[in-house]
């Protein structure tokens, strides 16, 4: 028999394999998977534990306040024009992202090159076809708008989506003001439907987050929720904001997939959410101690790598960062290293880091990239102060490794 040709996704695939190796007591550094390493706030814990007998289903759509806070939450902090009757709920915005994929007529789907892991099989799996942007270091890994025009010259279909995220991942950088509103206006030209993945948008700690849907009000559905901002990717929980002339056609369609296949978010979680949305001031007091420490460990990271020769830029929100190791290729070669997959085995087998490498974000196998998540440590959010030296041992470790690895190369 046939089956359909998916695999495990590579994120959720090495965050099994660090399990696994930790199972067998080998010291890893779990830069592969990325997952918030701070604890939902106690406010938003306890509500999750009194609302833990709510046992019936909730609106397809989402529990109704939930919905009136979390769009009350992101027109406050980032304009976006939403509106319970337009907001959706679901079991994380990947889920999110698949059912509105679904709905929509199969169309040419374009996504960057690199781009988080999901995006492209998504797609494939919704019937679209995936046009990649290509982009690279010297545009540090953003699409241009000449880049997204020249991809449009080939495209066949004249609705397409275009799937945008910042910051990013795999590589934790934004865009400006200027560049989005540039992009904005191709999109609009074209009719495009934007789907603006804008979950690490609290986590933003360089520069300011402009959430794409105040450029391109028109066609935009933002997608965000619980799991980065909140720290709890674990309990599943997304929102969509679909823009405010969206057809009833298509909303009726994105419900429809939706009660065909998870039916609702998991209703104790929907009320630890209203939680976590009611308290704008809270949430903000929150988000800013953890892009206080993120910010700190990600100009570690990227000062030492910068230091020991590696092409990278400094990331201005998210986990990540996405380290260039070409400089390094002819050293590689010599090791017998010409892709990124050997790159990331054999790191992984003579220090213990594990990075994701790039050709699971869409690039060419052989562009000697990977992804590394800073966020192997324990959650300092209690502590009075913090000092990465101090406070994340696995991080300063697995990078002096790293490092090291590099220059005895
Ligand atoms: N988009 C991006 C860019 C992500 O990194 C993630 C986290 N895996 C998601 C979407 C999905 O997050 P969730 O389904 O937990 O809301
Ligand atoms: N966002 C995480 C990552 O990119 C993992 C969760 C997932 O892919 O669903 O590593």
């Amino acid at each position: 028999m046939q089956y359909r040709r998916v695999s495990l996704s590579q994120t959720l695939f090495i965050h099994a394999q660090g399990k696994e190796l930790e199972r067998q007591n080998r010291k890893v550094y779990k830069f592969g998977f990325g997952q918030s390493p701070f604890a939902p706030p106690q406010y938003v814990l306890q509500a999750l534990r009194d609302n833990i007998h709510h046992k019936e289903y909730s609106l397809v759509q989402g529990d109704e306040t939930l919905r009136h806070y979390a769009a009350r939450f992101h027109t406050q902090i980032h304009g976006i024009p939403a509106a319970p009757e337009r907001t959706l709920i679901g079991p994380g915005s990947k889920m999110l992202l698949y059912t509105i994929l679904m709905a929509y007529p199969p169309s040419d789907v374009l996504i960057s090159a690199p781009s988080w892991v999901s995006y492209g099989p998504q797609a494939k799996m919704a019937g679209h076809h995936v046009i990649r942007i290509p982009t690279g270091f010297g545009l540090r890994w953003r699409i241009t708008p000449r880049q997204l025009l020249r991809a449009m010259s080939k495209k066949i279909h004249p609705h397409s989506i275009l799937i945008i995220n910042y910051p990013g991942n795999p590589d934790g950088l934004s865009y400006s003001e200027q560049e989005l509103s540039e992009l904005a206006d191709i999109a609009r030209r074209h009719r495009m439907l934007v789907i603006s993945d804008e979950i690490y948008a609290l986590l933003t700690f360089e520069g300011q987050h402009y959430s794409f849907a105040r450029f391109y009000p028109e066609r935009t559905i933002v997608t965000t929720g619980l799991s980065k901002w909140c720290g709890a990717g674990g309990w599943r929980l997304g929102v969509a904001f679909l823009y405010p002339s969206i057809s009833r056609k298509f909303v009726d369609s994105i419900l429809g997939v939706a009660s065909e296949t998870y039916s609702c978010a998991p209703v104790p979680v929907q009320h630890a959410a209203r939680a976590a949305y009611r308290d704008i001031h809270a949430a903000l007091d929150y988000t800013e101690r953890q892009r206080r420490i993120l910010r700190q460990v990600a100009q570690y990271c990227y000062e030492a790598l910068h230091r020991a020769g590696v092409q990278v830029h400094r990331p201005q929100g998210a986990f990540y960062m996405f380290p260039d190791f070409s400089p390094f290729k002819d050293k590689l070669h010599r090791r017998g290293i010409y892709n990124a997959r050997q790159l990331c085995q054999t790191l992984l087998n003579d220090t213990g880091v594990m990075l994701l490498p790039a050709s699971a974000f869409g690039m060419h196998n052989l562009l000697l990239a990977a992804r590394l998540s800073y966020v192997d440590f324990d959650d300092p959010l209690a502590k009075a102060d913090f000092d990465v030296c101090r406070d994340c041992p696995r991080i300063v470790e697995g990078i002096q490794h790293l490092t090291d690895w590099l220059r005895k190369l």
